[in-house]
């Protein structure tokens, strides 16, 4: 793309926001910053900066804008920019233009991270002279991971519904949407909206292109087929004409064209949870239509040491076994935490409640939990719906969950920190809430 004597603006100046400004930059456009908080801050590549209300004045002269993620296609800026005939793409459109290198792509409701994290990892250890950069809403800006890596020959791309809504030139050679759950609802209104926007991670694929699809989603049949791309499925119940599936011994094949092969046993696989071992099968679709033999694949899906607050193991301490889940900010995730282990835990949980009905987790409770202690706001409220299936402890914060823990563990108990609220009555973020809890866990060895 070339700027020169050309003014872009870019809207919402967070840290996609400075990436976009730092590639606009980089092509000889001059920046202006738009933010509708009189508080935003500028970025080094902005010359100017319209902070709260903004004018149609403001717009003017502006050839090209560029969105977050954050921001809808329904804010008053964009219906403006449209009216004045002036192209709107996202920050992750941009970096696609400024890129002819591959690109693996990414996108679901859960599990991106995790999925793009292993994805780039296994592709890295599978070969000595490989180069996977993994990029996008795992918090590397697509711009920015383009500027550093010029060279790279293949991203790993995790796409939020968001960042989809905004992209026209995305082709992805392998892409995969690996579950589809009633999430993220407000913004894009229907079900069908929100499966249309995770399916655009297809457009543009060709013949020699791969789409991924969980078969066991049955909100993602509709889907199947709808490029000309290669489809392949992955399953943890059966198997798929062409990817990757689970047999009842728990072992993984892959099958394309050539044939059938097992992959290895899924117990063989770096983390754990059936939520993971779906995470592994799109892994390896991903991986062996990208042309890595499945062989090669084995070692990063072995010796992964999974992304932190996910599960994340946090070692032994105190004579116990730690576990940091801080991403889980809802009933699902802390389902799905639970269901990861095959002994019982003692739970950390609690936080900023949901408005959702915790009590469908209490059998689960019952039979995976020994122990429950609560802290946060929402713990009175816990305690009251997981009344009688698992014994609990209130405390008010972290520290002292630790402490109630320790009192009451005996040798080589398994402690899960899956709080299943959001962390925002005592931290500003997840990542905070996992980062005091490893501290805490760390000073315990
Ligand atoms: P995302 O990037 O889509 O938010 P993450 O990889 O960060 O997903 O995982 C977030 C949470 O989602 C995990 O802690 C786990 O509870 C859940 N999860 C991960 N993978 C899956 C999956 N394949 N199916 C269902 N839930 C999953």
């Amino acid at each position: 793309m070339n700027g020169s004597g050309k003014t872009a603006g870019i809207v919402g100046t967070g840290r996609s926001g400075a990436a976009a400004a730092r590639m606009l930059a980089h092509c000889g456009y001059t920046v202006t910053g738009f933010d509708s908080l009189e508080s935003a801050h500028a970025t080094r590549h902005m010359s100017q900066t319209v902070f709260g209300d903004f004018s149609s004045d403001d717009l003017s002269g502006i050839s090209l804008l560029v969105l977050s993620p954050g921001v809808p296609l329904t804010a008053p800026i964009v219906k403006q920019a449209e009216k004045l005939s002036i192209p709107v793409i996202g920050e992750v459109e941009l970096a696609l233009r400024n890129t002819s290198s591959a690109v693996l792509a990414v996108t679901g409701s859960n599990g991106k991270t995790t999925t793009v994290m292993w994805l780039s990892h296994t592709i890295n250890m599978s070969a000595a002279d490989a180069e996977a950069v993994a990029a996008g809403n795992m918090g590397y800006a697509f711009c920015d991971a383009v500027l550093d890596n010029p060279a790279c020959p293949v991203f790993v791309l995790e796409l939020s519904s968001y960042q989809l809504e905004t992209i026209h030139s995305l082709k992805a050679s392998s892409a995969v949407v690996l579950n589809l759950t009633p999430d993220h609802l407000a913004r894009h209104g229907t079900m069908q909206n929100y499966g249309r926007a995770k399916a655009r991670v297809f457009q543009n694929q060709g013949a020699d292109d791969t789409a991924v699809l969980n078969y066991d989603d049955p909100l993602l049949d509709r889907y199947r087929n709808i490029s000309n791309a290669r489809q392949m499925y992955f399953s943890l119940e059966r198997e798929v004409p062409l990817g990757a599936w689970m047999d009842s011994d728990g072992m993984l094949l892959y099958r394309d064209e050539s044939g059938t092969r097992e992959v290895m046993h899924s117990r063989e696989l770096a983390l754990r949870g059936r939520h993971n071992t779906a995470n592994a099968l799109a892994v390896i679709c991903m991986g062996a239509s990208s042309g890595i033999s499945v062989e090669k694949l084995v070692p990063g899906l072995t010796d992964f040491p999974g992304v932190p607050h996910r599960i994340e193991p946090l070692g032994t301490a105190a004579g116990l076994v730690w576990f940091n889940d801080s991403k889980s900010t809802n009933v699902d995730s802390l389902k799905v935490a639970l269901e990861s282990f095959d002994e019982k835990v003692i739970l950390i949980a609690g936080g900023k409640q949901k408005n959702s009905d915790y009590s469908v987790l209490n059998e689960l409770l019952t039979h995976k939990v020994k122990a429950v202690v609560l802290f946060g706001s929402g713990a009175q409220s816990l305690a009251g719906q997981w009344h009688g299936s698992v014994p609990v402890s209130i405390v008010n914060n972290l520290d002292q969950a630790v402490e109630s823990v320790l009192s009451q563990a005996k040798n080589n108990d398994i402690v899960l920190l899956s709080p299943g609220c959001a962390s925002f009555d005592q931290y500003s973020n997840f990542e905070e809430r996992g980062e005091h809890f490893r501290r805490i866990v760390q000073a315990l060895k």
